[in-house]
This record gives structure tokens, sequence and C-alpha cells, in this order.
């Protein structure tokens, strides 16, 4: 390929008459820099994400419409999709006294003429007149008898060296939004492609040997907009791939790298002796799979490099209690911890657990619940725990000689939450971090999206459990479903969840969720239930409410807990086994094995329902769910259907990082991962590459 970049010097500009020179000093400037493109410009392209110029050159076509072939006008043949070059013969607007107004153009060339029309365009006899050249782009449509184009595509061809943009080539078609057509787009962008040079722009060291095949940042950007075939696309694809994948693994690496020298973490041993007792405080006998990964997080904590590991393990896996023995070592060594989890019932149940645990070590437990309801009367002084939900990153206080900081459900956070936390923790000790997460992660992202931490894994379930037999129900056997749950209550004294549909999709609950959350409530207990004991929860209740909600459901008063999704993370109680999941065709496949893993936490058979008012046929996607209880399984799935960004809460507000990255190409994630580890080893020779990197995340590098 080589560096082609004769494009800026040739007179050929695409889409310009005459060039316009203008220098970008900086592309990550506000798009108001370009020429006529004010505040009015700036609050639209918001909405597509775009606010600096590098936004804006990598804002990638969705698709391209094909208006390569170019036809003489007697060649024209209906269907055609094609662009013709003619003058104006005639233009004009018809007033046909209907709803539509008319412009009638006629097109010719040295073979004929071909009428146009176009709908409510009159402004456009403002700019095309009679005698110029354009050419016209679209599907050739019968008219009259006669081949002619309908609210086609137009360009004018102001000299011999113009170039189209808009037809006669393959077309860029852009996410657009209201009032910010493509066509303004490829206007503004082959703007910047035909003034600029992007070497100062591109982050990938394009002098390694393993990327000699790449194209430079510039070839690959007039490629990937205005390519001249399908083959320039891919290549430019190529290109963009790698980059993605190789920007957020060299990002990882170097967060791990800068994590690790912010300062040295309390070196933690434990004596085998409180090892012992704490092994036979609890209640039952460790897995070999969580045996294991206590003894990767012991590792961890006797060394002064702070460590910052994952644990991952399907939904009831146990991850509670590796947490907790990190916490009593911690404890044992003279620090304080911090442990943090999503949701206030979450907080609260881990509380009691791990208080139970801590009676049988100590006189008085040392550990306190902070929510935003509820703190302990007295916060310690000493080193102690400190359970809590995001309510802990508003009591800055508290954070006295923490050496471990562990974030359960990590992906319910945001990265600013957890930063907010480490950010706290400005003692002698860098703190040890241990986040946890149910939703697996497929071998070929944990390099990617977790390369700044450490993975352990429990994949093994506490004995006796049986897999949940799953059905998805369709709307017509909703009745007798219903029938079946009650005589389980009746009769086998079970106890059932019921999770309403989101309403809408939002971190918070709103106040929507909860109204139709209500209205379900009513209707199972005047339709179906009504001589059955039932709660209702969801996020706008009083946490008190909640819990007294809670404790009855757990002592087994109430029978039917209806809920909203604030049971997805977490809740665990053991006694309920069968979980009906309303509107499941709303849901995710992770959120709806989540869900389903609040029931068979004990050795009896649970029941999992998926109520659907979409026909079971056509929905191969819940019937996994009847096959598959593997986490992993369903998040890969899930992955497929959805994209990594979804699942694993990076999506950054919805323009995905990864457009081109496809995470099954196994042999290119190695080479992406092989130059970031060389490249993050050598960053001083690197400087290009660390400033932009530098740009893209200012929360991640400079911040020492
Ligand atoms: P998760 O990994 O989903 O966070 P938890 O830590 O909440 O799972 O554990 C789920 C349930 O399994 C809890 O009731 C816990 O007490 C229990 N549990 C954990 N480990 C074991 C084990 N080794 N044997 C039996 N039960 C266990
Ligand atoms: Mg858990």
């Amino acid at each position: 390929m080589g560096g082609n970049n004769s494009t800026c010097n040739t007179g050929n500009y695409w889409g310009f008459h005459s060039p316009i020179h203008f220098l970008i000093m900086d592309f990550f400037s506000s798009i108001t820099t370009l020429p006529l493109v004010g505040p009015h410009y700036k609050n639209l392209l918001e909405l597509l994400e775009i606010y600096t110029i590098r936004d804006l050159l990598y804002h990638f076509p969705s698709r391209y419409e094909d208006y390569s072939t170019i036809k003489t006008i007697s060649n024209l043949i209906v269907n055609d999709k094609v662009t013709v070059k003619g003058e104006v013969a005639e233009i004009k607007n018809i007033y046909t006294g209907g709803y539509s107004k008319l412009t009638t153009l006629k097109l010719i060339d040295s073979t004929g003429s071909v009428a146009c029309i176009f709908f409510n365009q009159q402004f456009l006899t403002r700019t095309i007149k009679k005698g110029m050249t354009i050419q016209i782009a679209g599907d050739v449509t019968a008219y009259k008898g006669k081949p002619s184009f309908v609210s086609p595509d137009y360009e004018m061809i102001e000299s011999e060296s113009y170039i189209p943009i808009h037809t006669g080539r393959l077309v860029p078609i852009y996410p657009e939004t209201a009032r910010v057509s493509s066509k303004w787009l490829r206007k503004k962008i082959s703007l910047v492609l035909n003034t600029q040079q992007f070497n100062d722009l591109d982050l990938l060291p394009l002098n390694l040997s393993d990327l000699k095949d790449l194209n430079d940042l510039s070839h690959a950007l007039r490629q990937i907009h205005f390519p001249k075939d399908l083959h320039e696309v891919a290549l430019a694809t190529n290109r963009f791939a790698f980059e993605e994948l190789f920007t957020t693994q060299l990002l990882g690496l170097v967060k791990k790298q800068q994590w690790q020298s912010r300062g040295l973490a309390k070196k933690m041993r434990v004596a085998g002796n409180d090892l012992l007792n704490f092994i036979t405080s609890l209640p039952f006998e460790l897995t070999k799979a969580q045996l294991r990964v206590c003894g990767e997080v012991l590792e961890d904590l006797a060394k002064d490099l702070p460590a910052n590991r994952l644990i991952q393990g399907d939904v009831g896996s146990g991850k509670t209690v590796v947490a907790t023995l990190a916490m009593y070592i911690a404890y044992k060594s003279g620090v304080g911890s911090v442990f943090m989890a999503p949701t206030e019932i979450l907080a609260q149940q881990h509380y009691n657990t791990i208080k139970v645990i801590f009676e049988k070590l100590f006189s008085i437990a040392p550990i306190s619940l902070i929510t935003h309801h509820f703190k302990s009367k007295n916060t310690p002084n000493t080193p102690s725990i400190l359970i809590g939900t995001h309510a802990l990153l508003y009591n800055p206080s508290l954070y006295k000689n923490i050496g471990l900081v562990v974030i359960d459900e990590q992906h319910k956070f945001g990265v600013t939450q957890r930063n907010k936390i480490l950010s706290f923790v400005t003692a002698k000790h860098t703190p040890h971090i241990l986040t946890m997460t149910a939703t697996p992660i497929p071998r070929s992202l944990c390099l990617t999206l977790f390369g700044d931490l450490e993975i352990s894994t429990i994949y093994e379930m506490p004995k006796g459990r049986l897999p949940v037999k799953t059905f998805v129900v369709p709307e017509s056997k909703r009745g007798r479903g219903y029938q079946w749950i009650k005589e389980k209550i009746v009769k086998e004294n079970e106890q059932v969840y019921v999770v309403c549909p989101f309403v809408e999709e939002s971190q918070v609950e709103t106040l929507k969720s909860v109204r139709s959350a209500t209205a379900h409530f009513e209707e199972l207990k005047s339709q179906w239930f009504n001589d059955i004991p039932m709660g209702l929860i969801h996020g706008r209740l009083k946490s008190k409410e909640k819990e007294e909600i809670i404790t009855e459901f757990r002592d087994g008063t109430i029978k039917i807990l209806v809920a909203t999704s604030v049971v997805e993370v977490g809740m665990d109680i053991p006694n309920a086994n069968i979980m009906v999941i309303e509107g499941a065709e709303r849901f995710g496949l992770a959120s709806l094995h989540q869900l389903r893993g609040r029931v068979g936490r004990s050795a009896r058979q649970a029941y999992c329902f998926l109520f659907t008012t979409e026909g079971k046929s056509k929905n191969s996607r819940l019937s996994i769910m009847e096959k598959s209880q593997s986490g992993l399984v369903l998040a890969q799935k899930d992955m497929e259907t959805r994209g990594p960004g979804e699942l694993y809460g990076i999506k950054q507000s919805g323009k995905s990082k990864f457009r081109f990255a496809n995470f099954s190409d196994e042999k290119l994630l190695e080479q992406t991962y092989k130059t970031a580890v060389f490249i993050s080893q050598n960053l001083d020779k690197y400087p290009q590459t660390v400033a932009l990197l530098k740009k893209l995340s200012p929360d991640t590098i400079g911040v020492n």
C-alpha cells in the first residue's frame, strides 16, 4: 500500500471546487473549529456523540450506497441503481394544489433526456439553475411510461477536477440525527480529509514490523469514508479493528502499571491458626474452586504490590465468602476494609451474613453497615470492616487505614464510582482491590477489556445443587402456569419470586416501572393468588419497608415476592425455589441468568418460568435458557447478539468503542495484545501513542 498521501496535493478535492485552506492544530479541539459549524450544530452533533474533530473523523459510515455505476441517459433501464451526469435543461416548481409540492428537473446529455421529480424541495430551484452540470443518482423508476428519477440524490459538478462525494461512487451513509444528514456529514468530513494531514493523530506505531501491513491513519480514514471499492473498505476495517483492540489493551496495561506504581500495599500474612478458625467458623465446607481462589487472593495479600483482582464465578458459586476471608485477613493484619455493594438490599444481606461468621470469631464483630438510610452509630476508629452501598462514596472520613477494597457485582458500578472510592484511600497503603462479578467473561475478552486485572474463576458450584428447570411460557399458557405455582405453594410450601418486566431501561428505577410493578402485583393478587400472602418490593420503597418485606419473605411469612429487577443482583434466600419472570423477552440473557440464579440455592428442585408475550417458536433466544445453565454460554450468546458493550458496561454512553473489532478473531486479539505489551514496556519510545492515549482517556493516564 505505502503511504500515498498525494490526495492532498494533486488538486483532486473530493466535493470541493476550490481548495479551502485552513490547518487544524488540534484534532481534539471542538467541532466548532470547523468553518460554518456553530453552537447550533454543536448541539445537534452532540446527539451523535461528536464533540471534537477527531470524533467527526471517527464517525464511521454504517453502510455505503452503491452509486458507482455511471450510465448515459439513453441506456437507463427501470430498476437500475445508477448515476447519470448531464446538464440541467429545465427546472421548475409545479403547483399541484395537493399537499405535496413538486419540483421537476429535466437533465440532458449527448444521448437524450431524463425527468427527475422531487417532492417538497422547492428550494432546489434556488441552487440548481438551467445550464449547470450535475450528477443525479438513485433508482430508476417508470414515470408516465418512461425511465425517470423520483427524489434522487444530486450533486453539482462545478469543474472538471471536482471529485463527487454524494453520487457516482460508493457513497457513505452515516448514523444521522434530525437535521444532521449524511450529506451534511459527508461535506464536513471530506473538508477535513481534503485539507489536513493526520500523521499526528495516528495512535499505531506503524514502524513495528507486525504492523507493516496496516494502512496509516490518513489512508485508512480516506478509505473508510470515501472508498473506491469494497476492497478499500476491508483494508480500512482491518486497520481500525486493530486500533480498537490495541488501544483498549494498551490502556489496560498502562492502568495496571499505574496502579502498581501508586505506592506500596500493606503486606498481609495470616497465621495458620487464624485461617483454620475462619474455615471452621463457616456453616459449610468450601468447594475446591473456592479454596483455590482463596489461595490466589492470599498470595496477592501477602505482597506489597497492590493487587487488582477480579473474581468471576457464576451466580451462587459462593464468591462472598472469598471476599470475607480477605477482609478477615486484612483485619488481622491491622488494616481496614471497605466492601461496596450495588444495592441497599444486597449491602444489608452481606452485612448480616458476614456478621454471623464474625460473631463466631470475635466477641464484638468489627463490622459496620453504611447506606444512605443507615449508618452505624459509632463509626469505629480502629481498623474495621465497612459494608455499604454508594453511600460509602460520600463518607471519605471513614477511610482511615484502609488496606483492602472489595467491590461486589462490579459491572453495576461506573468507572467514576470505582475511581472515587480509590481516591479516598490516601493513607499509608495503596489498597488491594478485589472485585467480583457473576457475568462471566469469555476468554477472548479477558485480555482486552480486563487487561488491568488479574482474574480468578470459581468454576464449580457448591455440592448438591440441582440445575434449575427452566420453561419458556407463552401467553396462552400463563393461566396454567399460575395454577401450577399456586399448587406448589399450597401443597409444598414453596416460595416464589415474580419479577416484573422493566418499562424503561434505566440505571435508577423509574416511577413508571414502579407503577407497572404495583399494577401487576394488584392483578396477581386479585385474579390468581387472593388467599396467598404476597409482598411487593421495588427501589422506591423506604429501606425500612424493604427490609421488613424481605425479612417476611426470608422467614416464610410471605409466599410470593413481586419485584422489579431490584432482585437481579445478589439476593440470597435459599428457601425460595420458583422464579417467574414476566416479559422475559425484554431482558438480556445474562440478566435472565442472574435472575434465575436467585433460586436453586438449596438441595430442592428449583424452577424458572420465562413468561413471554412472544410466541415460543420464534423466540429461540429465550429457549437457550431452557437448554443452558451456564452463565458463560449465555454471556457468549448475548455478546454475539448485542455486542460486548451492553454486557460489560463498557458502552461509552451509547457509542461502542468496538465498531470493527470482532472478539472471535483470536489471532488478531493475540497480535494486538503482543503489540500492546511491547509498547507498554517501552512507553518512552512511543511518545505520540502515549500522548494520544492520554487525550483519549484522561482519567487513566497521568493520574499518579
Ligand atoms: P455469589 O457467588 O452469587 O455471590 P454467594 O456468595 O451469595 O454467591 O453464595 C450463594 C449461597 O451459597 C449462599 O447462601 C452461601 O452461603 C452459599 N455457599 C457459598 N459457598 C458454599 C459452599 N462451599 N457450600 C455450600 N453453600 C455455599
Ligand atoms: Mg454475590
